[in-house]
């Protein structure tokens, strides 16, 4: 029994994503030892940053624009080589802009420059940073005219399609001119996963930038192994559970779903495969069983304190575009809060979980020790602050040397005397959930937090030498514009965090999300209308009116200006680009005040990648 457990584009490329080794770890601690992962998006990131794609594509192009100049081919023939027909013009147009751009900005030089520039002591020389991302932003953007309308860029892709209709999914894998997955996935990928022999193939997909990707791969392991079990997982099928439950064309596609934890289904799923078959008794999994789909309860909640250290054998660990290793674990599986109102984390994982300290500082031992790495990225939802007070003590006693960061709330729990532990103890960063300042808004959201902890926290992170990263909510069902400014004014005349090192601070739109508790009460967040658009049968949000402070538009247009306003205090390179790239620099540049001012001018001068 060989499984293939694979990581889909596109996510971003500074770092592996746990979900995968934290299978693998499993799998081969239950006894199957024949388990592979595969970091796709990596891998086609290394491909695709490269002098030989970039010859290949500068070919190919002039290929595509000589055809189109004697004249147009023939409709039949123009939809191959130029999109829509009737968009020939403006695809052609755009074809030689990406010829232009890939000749006169030398990118057959310049992109494997980039990519060593990141992967070198060059990715602190910030100046030669930010130019690497620019490079690969452009060079990505002169890729994805071969495909147009579609668009590639260094986290995300888009096309026509929608990754909230099933319909157009399946017309998405199909579509191989439009559809650059197909390019860059066939020959070596599929005849790699292939020759394995897989009888399972996982495919997990934790954003939505990874739907489509991970669609055209089971449809091309389809039709090269139609014997395949394919099975997709991941945190945006959980979210579709219910959407997953009416018998779906996506079981054209795979032959499965995996919702919540997978470590006991993938195990059952084996055991299946090879014995009787009976896929009801694997837990957490959706299948068709003639004409019904069938949902496998009650979900399976794992034992998070039986689940070993994560295990990345396998991933190309040296490919990702970073100077240094950042691994993520986990010490913990869900909210310990769990009320946020707009959140819907909450259905990733049924129920919170704390894994005992003694084995998280085990999972740090061995990844220091197989893997030659000291830095780590904890993706708690939530880091609980006993768990935090409790590892900071464990890693001063027992002497172990990390640098890391992690997702905690303003919790008043956090003391003083607790940061400057956790600071001793390596942490770094530390990632926050503002989301406002006004006080009514903070209690409709139900954060559980007052600003003058807020305030306290932020003043003992600083003091202690901890960073911190803020996340901000605009446009909160009834939120005025006033409130709104509140907020932006609370950051924009909180010196101590702007001037403080490794300062950075996102602001979202937000979005009216699926499963997420305001739904219970919609009155009380004045929504007077809740709906999805029609075609979206596996949309993972609704579009929504209000009688009370911004409508959505109005909540748009300030979102714009609270970016604005705070990319021009806090750089956007690197630390509100790369969580583990801010890391690193934080590491190398600890007290370098020079660094936050050659950022800002960058910021003002280049814009966002
Ligand atoms: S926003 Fe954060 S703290 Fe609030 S419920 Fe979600 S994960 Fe928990």
């Amino acid at each position: 029994m060989q499984i293939t457990l694979i990581f889909p584009p596109s996510w971003i490329p500074s770092q592996p994503f746990l979900s995968l080794p934290s299978l693998q770890g499993f799998l081969r601690q239950e006894g199957i030892d024949n388990v592979s992962i595969r970091d796709i998006n990596i891998e086609v990131m290394d491909t695709l940053l490269s002098a030989k794609k970039v010859n290949e594509t500068y070919v190919r192009l002039e290929e595509m624009l000589s055809r189109g100049k004697r004249p147009f081919a023939p409709t039949g023939q123009s939809k191959k080589s130029f999109g829509h027909a009737e968009n020939k013009d403006e695809v052609f147009s755009r074809l030689g802009w990406a010829r232009e751009v890939i000749e006169y900005e030398n990118l057959f030089q310049k992109i494997e420059w980039a990519k060593a520039t990141l992967r070198s002591e060059g990715f602190y020389n910030l100046d030669d940073y930010v130019e690497s991302w620019k490079i690969i932003d452009r060079w990505l953007q002169a890729f994805g005219m071969l495909y147009y309308p579609s668009e590639i860029t260094i986290t995300d892709n888009s096309m026509k399609y929608s990754v909230y209709s099933s319909s157009d999914i399946i017309m998405a894998a199909n579509d191989d001119n439009e559809n650059p997955y197909h390019d860059l996935f066939k020959g070596q990928i599929m005849n790699s996963i292939i020759k394995r022999g897989p009888s399972i193939v996982g495919i997990s997909a934790t954003a939505t930038s990874q739907v489509i990707p991970a669609f055209t791969l089971a449809r091309m392991l389809k039709e090269m192994r139609s014997d395949i079990h394919i099975t997709m997982g991941g945190s945006v099928f959980t979210k579709l559970i219910d959407n997953l439950q009416g018998s779906h064309g996506l079981f054209e596609l795979v032959d499965s779903f995996i919702l919540f934890e997978g470590e006991h289904a993938l195990l059952e799923l084996a055991n299946q495969i090879e014995g009787k078959g009976d896929f009801s008794k694997v837990p957490n999994f959706v299948y068709k069983d003639g004409e019904q789909t069938r949902v496998n309860k009650p979900f399976h909640i794992e034992d998070i304190n039986s689940l070993p250290t994560p295990d990345y054998d396998g991933f190309p660990l040296d490919l990702y575009l970073s100077p240094k290793r950042v691994l993520p674990l986990q010490g913990s599986r869900g909210c310990y809060w769990r009320k946020c109102t707009f959140c819907n984390l909450h259905v990733d994982n049924l129920r919170f979980r704390q894994r005992n300290t003694d084995l998280v500082l085990e999972d740090i031992t061995k990844l220091i020790e197989k893997y030659k790495t000291e830095n780590m990225f904890f993706s708690d939802e939530c880091m609980p602050v006993n768990q935090l007070d409790s590892l900071s003590s464990r890693l001063i006693d027992e002497g172990i040397e990390i640098k890391w960061m992690a997702g905690i709330r303003f919790d008043k729990g956090l003391t003083k005397g607790i940061l400057q532990k956790a600071r001793n103890a390596g942490c770094l960063k530390m990632v926050f959930g503002l989301e406002s300042s006004n006080k009514r808004i903070l209690t409709l959201m139900d954060k559980g937090i007052k600003t003058d902890t807020v305030q306290n926290v932020i003043n003992y992170c600083t003091d202690s030498g901890i960073a911190i990263h803020m996340y901000v909510i605009v446009g909160f069902p009834s939120e005025t514009r006033e409130e709104a400014l509140e907020t932006l004014d609370f950051i924009r005349s909180n010196e101590t965090f702007l001037d403080s090192k490794g300062a950075s601070c996102l602001p979202c739109l937000f979005e009216l999300e699926k499963h997420a508790p305001i739904l219970r009460d919609p009155g009380k967040y004045k929504l007077t209308s809740i709906a999805h658009p029609k075609h979206d049968d596996l949309s993972l949000g609704y579009v929504y009116e209000t009688n009370s402070g911004m409508a959505p538009n109005e909540a748009i247009d300030v979102y714009g200006y609270v970016k604005e306003e705070i990319d021009k205090r806090l750089p956007i390179f690197p630390y509100n680009f790369s969580m583990s790239d801010g890391l690193l620099y934080l590491d190398r540049f600890s007290g370098d005040a020079r660094l936050k001012t050659a950022a800002l001018a960058h910021c003002n001068t280049n814009g966002q990648v």
